[in-house]
């Protein structure tokens, strides 16, 4: 298989027990090993369009990968296409759009954009790729003022499953349009997105980190800020177990802590006043930003790590919801074998979603919980699912039961994001446009092609 992509592509090719195979199939987040059949980087949109047309000749499927940080077992077998040499980022300033390739991180766009005054919709991590998180929807620092990333997606580029090269818009493809904005990569493979931009205007940003004793308190105060945060202002609140490794600063190493995460638009720092009176706290980075500093605020390792991850949307977060995260934690002495317990205020323009916006929609739920610990081993990531499922059980009241995609792991469905009725619109909209099944993404929306259907779509006509 090798030689036949090499055959039909420029970027390099390296195939199952070929030299150089598993550093090629390692995403970001290594706790996921994909058993792929070959890894083509591509060099642009056309070889990207000669994979898909290989695939389509040879009956293969293909999974596409930007940088991995949600890498799962449905790229087994696939034949894994990587854009992280497609990179390239175009501001226009005046129409307040970025052009960005489908291999570009958020830090790519960051960079560019500050240079005009302007920022999107870039989440917690500079390293994170702009094209897995915008497909998934992506909740980021600017969600309460501008709502999910893939609402202010004007248009992609895309190859569709028989190898053609389209331009995707609420005009020209309105259903692929649709799914495209939230519901992942499963029905095309994307070479390039446009997105709004938006004022960064005077940004004030940062962490403040206490001992965890002081956990009971900074929830409270947590609670009342949010209360009355203005649509500018996201505070996220993380319970925090340090690893002892040497990328931590040598004082946070294995210490259990509390952090509140805040990025202000403008004159809104008003409720922050409540974290101040909080004595002890050990780090405040909270300062002046340039759009760059964003990615700094919650420390997130930026080298490959091993992580898994579980999403929640809560629908409420009340001194009940405060008091079982720490009473999880006290039992069992800290939020370990977790690194990081953390909730995230939703709420203003995530609930007003546009009237053309993608399957992404609207989140109702006010709070997102996430739930992450590293798992570098399988005994490590059993003991992080055990305890994820154990916090997941206790606050199953106060979850919605729906995740945002963007917050799946593997073993979650996308009929974990989408009710039934949307699930089977993304079903239908996948079939008219793979009905090969050609492209595999994390999370696919359709079953697996039986047998007997693979018979009658090779039947001649
Ligand atoms: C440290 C960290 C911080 C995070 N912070 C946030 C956050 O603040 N908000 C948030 O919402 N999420 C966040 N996430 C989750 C993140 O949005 C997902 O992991 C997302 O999938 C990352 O996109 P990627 O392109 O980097 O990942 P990849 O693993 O490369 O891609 C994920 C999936 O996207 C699809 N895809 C990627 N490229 C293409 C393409 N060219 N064509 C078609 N499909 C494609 C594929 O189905 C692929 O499997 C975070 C994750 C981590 C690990």
């Amino acid at each position: 298989m090798g030689d036949d992509l090499r055959r039909v592509v420029r970027g390099p090719v390296v195939a199952a027990g070929e030299d150089g195979f598993d550093a090629a199939r390692r995403a970001w987040n290594l706790a996921v090993e994909q058993r792929v059949s070959a890894v083509v980087e591509v060099a642009d949109t056309e070889d990207a369009a000669a994979v898909v047309r290989y695939a389509g000749r040879a009956g293969l499927a293909v999974s596409t990968r930007a940088t991995g940080h949600t890498p799962t077992a449905a790229a087994d077998g696939t034949v894994l296409v990587t854009t992280g040499a497609m990179n390239g980022v175009e501001i226009d300033p005046e129409a307040r759009l970025a052009r960005v390739q489908a291999g570009a991180r958020w830090g790519d766009v960051v960079t560019e954009s500050a240079r005009h005054g302007l920022v999107g919709a870039v989440g917690s991590s500079p390293v994170v790729g702009v094209t897995g998180y915008t497909l998934g929807g992506g909740v980021g620092w600017f969600a309460r003022s501008h709502g999910q990333a893939a609402n202010l997606v004007r248009a992609l580029d895309v190859v569709t499953g028989d190898g053609n090269r389209v331009r995707v818009n609420a005009d020209s493809e309105p259903e692929l349009f649709w799914a495209l904005r939230g519901g992942g990569g499963d029905y095309a493979l994307v070479t390039a997105l446009e997105f709004e931009l938006f004022d960064a205007g005077a940004l004030f940003g940062g962490r403040v980190l206490w001992p965890a004793e002081r956990a009971e308190a900074v929830m409270a105060a947590f609670r009342e800020a949010t209360a009355e945060a203005a649509e500018g202002l996201s505070i996220w609140l993380t319970l925090i177990q340090f690893p002892p490794f040497p990328t931590v600063p040598e004082f946070l190493r294995g210490q259990s802590m509390v952090a509140v995460d805040v990025l202000a638009q403008g004159d809104v720092t008003g409720p922050l006043r409540r974290f101040d009176e909080i004595p002890g706290a050990v780090l405040d980075t909270r300062r002046g930003l340039d759009p760059t500093g964003i990615g700094g605020i919650c420390m997130e390792p930026e080298d490959p790590s091993p992580a898994r991850v579980r999403g929640e949307l809560l629908t409420e977060f009340t001194t009940a919801v405060g008091d079982s995260l720490l009473a999880t934690a006290a039992r069992n002495g800290s939020v370990y074998p977790l690194a990081l317990v953390q909730v995230r205020h939703l709420g203003g323009a995530l609930t007003r979603p546009p009237a053309d916006a993608g399957v992404a929609g609207g989140i109702s739920e006010p709070y997102l919980l996430s739930l992450l610990g590293p798992a570098p081993s399988p005994q490590h990531a059993a003991a992080v699912l055990e305890r994820r499922a154990e916090i997941a059980t206790e606050l199953s009241i106060y979850t919605s039961g729906r995740k945002p995609f963007t917050y799946l792991d593997s073993g979650d469905t996308p009929a974990d994001a989408f009710a039934p009725a949307t699930l089977d619109r993304l079903r239908d909209i996948k079939r008219r446009n793979d009905p090969q099944e050609i492209f595999r993404s994390n999370f696919p929306v359709a079953e697996p092609l039986t047998e007997l259907d693979r018979a009658v779509l090779d039947a001649p006509a």
